[in-house]
């Protein structure tokens, strides 16, 4: 069964360390091996036993000191005196008939002055399940500032940074939950709210962890970072030496078309996005993704297709087109003609090409939509909507 449960039940939970003491207490989720096995130096104790924290941390999944049984009692509760591991509080859970659960999490309150510069915020994270494997959705921000007029998210505007300890707490939660029916293998899609690479640091920290074989051990093919196309933030990603993979949301052919929808176009045209993911180095048998969300009658004709296929020509890449759902945002599903001849118009170029549609449409599938509500920013009837870059 599993260890996590909704508000208010959280209060009864061993996993999750609720006391407020009047000292602040340092939260060690998001700590890099390195960084813990020094902090245990510094208190004084043998460093591998941060490595051993780290260890249950990530391979154990246990949050309470009192339950890491690689550690002597005393420092079990040394460390809960002086520490916390901040696992966010579930606000509620929707299940999709589709097998799909999305979670509304509330991020902490501020708890003291190691955490005074973060707010109470709250994010959206998704566990999707299929053949063999589990796709985990996280965000990387707190709303968004990119503005993307197709994305829910862009209405709460950024409200602010997820820390690093706050990504990997999604995936967490999200396979905690799911302890009794883990698939062989996890797929992590930094595509939930937020534009990864405008929180660059604390995003690489949480990846490093996901990609330590002594952390989370998920592979690198299995992990996929979405930008909206921030290009000296691909640039940076590209000088990394663990990285995930890249997918590019695209949404248009010509600079006019993506102006219209994404204003962050504006400071990096398509000319200087394509230039840079020409020169991204990708390993062998990697390949670049790029996001197209079909707009009816606004970028789904077969000559935007072709523009997609002259401006990425030469780049190993494969092509997701997310056909537009629904919804209270000025825009059209397309036509299924219309998907069809965009798809055969790529595959008839070679470009390799899928078309995908968002799952846990009857939870409100779209990245924003949840908090939005929650937020009041929106009436209850605004439907589904997908986000830039929701995976199939
Ligand atoms: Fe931000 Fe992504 Fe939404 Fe664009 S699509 S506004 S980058 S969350």
């Amino acid at each position: 069964m599993s260890r996590l449960t909704e508000k208010p039940a959280h209060a009864g939970l061993p996993s999750i360390d609720l006391e407020r003491s009047a000292r602040p207490k340092r939260d060690l989720l998001g700590l890099s091996r390195d960084d813990l096995r020094a902090l245990l130096t510094e208190i004084g104790e043998p460093a591998y036993r941060g490595a051993q924290i780290y260890h249950a941390l990530y391979v154990e999944r246990r949050f309470d000191f009192s339950a890491m049984s690689n550690l002597p009692a005393a420092l079990q509760e040394r460390l809960a005196c002086e520490f916390h591991v901040s696992i966010p509080e579930i606000g509620q859970r929707f299940h999709s008939n589709d097998g799909s659960v999305r979670y509304l999490l509330n991020l902490a309150d501020p708890i003291g002055a190691e955490q005074a510069r973060r707010s109470a915020a709250r994010v959206e994270a998704v566990f999707m399940p299929s053949e063999g494997r589990q796709t985990i959705c996280i965000s990387t921000q707190a709303g968004c500032a990119v503005d993307c007029h197709f994305c829910l998210t862009a209405q709460l505007g950024l409200v602010r940074n997820l820390t690093a300890g706050e990504m990997l707490a999604q995936v967490l939660i999200a396979l905690e939950d799911h302890r009794e029916s883990p698939a062989p293998r996890t797929n992590v899609v930094l595509m939930g709210q937020g534009e990864p690479l405008l929180n660059y640091e604390p995003v690489m920290a949480a990846l490093r962890i996901m990609l330590d074989p002594n952390g989370m051990g998920l592979a690198a093919r299995h992990v996929t970072l979405s930008t909206s196309g921030i290009v000296p933030g691909i640039e940076r990603l590209a000088q990394e030496k663990i990285r995930p993979k890249l997918a590019i949301s695209l949404n248009a052919s010509t600079d006019e078309e993506r102006d219209a929808i994404m204003p962050i176009n504006r400071k990096y045209p398509l000319e200087a996005l394509i230039a840079t993911c020409r020169k991204y180095p990708l390993r062998p048998r990697e390949q670049l993704t790029f996001e197209y969300v079909l707009l009816g009658g606004f970028n789904d004709s077969p000559d935007d297709a072709r523009r997609v296929a002259r401006l990425i020509a030469g780049i190993r890449a494969k092509v997701n087109v997310i056909p537009w759902n629904p919804g209270e945002l000025p825009y059209r599903p397309p036509t299924a003609e219309r998907i069809r001849e965009f798809r055969d118009v790529l595959a008839a170029k070679d470009v390799p090409v899928f078309v995908r549609y968002s799952r846990g449409q009857d939870v409100s599938a779209a990245c924003g939509q949840l908090a939005l509500r929650e937020a009041g920013s929106v009436v209850s009837t605004i439907a589904s909507a997908p986000p830039a870059a929701l995976p199939a």
